[in-house]
């Protein structure tokens, strides 16, 4: 089973990369670190702080299953289902003729943020 050891919120003393989105984490900017072991293997998930609060509504919305360890394919799954859901219609990033969104990723992460995080307030 997986075990989160702790979880701390540090400001960035270099730049990282969001283990959930994949975007940059600035230098100076806090994060969430958190360490995890898991049969024997250790490692830190470093991401944006908005991106676990994200992971958390998306399990309460039954986008993401609850489990131990939630996958970061499963992250973006949820982004996708919920962008396809509630904002791509009449978005500027939709393209309607081939019916998919023009974003690599195939979701606006600002946009769900945005929506879900809106009134959320970290400061
Ligand atoms: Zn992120």
């Amino acid at each position: 089973m997986a075990d989160i050891v702790s979880t701390q919120t540090p400001k960035a003393r270099k730049a990282h990369k969001c283990d959930w989105c994949g975007g940059k984490i600035e230098v100076g900017e806090r994060y969430e670190r958190t360490f995890i072991t898991d049969y024997g293997d250790a490692w830190t998930w470093k991401c944006h702080p908005e991106c676990q609060r994200l992971v958390q509504i998306f399990i309460d919305m039954d986008y993401i299953e609850r489990e131990d360890l939630v996958s970061r394919d499963s992250f973006r799954e949820a982004c996708q289902e919920y962008c396809r859901a509630h904002i791509c219609p009449g978005c500027e990033s939709w393209d309607k003729e081939r019916n998919r969104c023009r974003n690599d990723q195939g979701y606006c992460l600002e946009k769900i943020k945005e929506m879900l995080l809106e009134g959320e307030n970290d400061e």
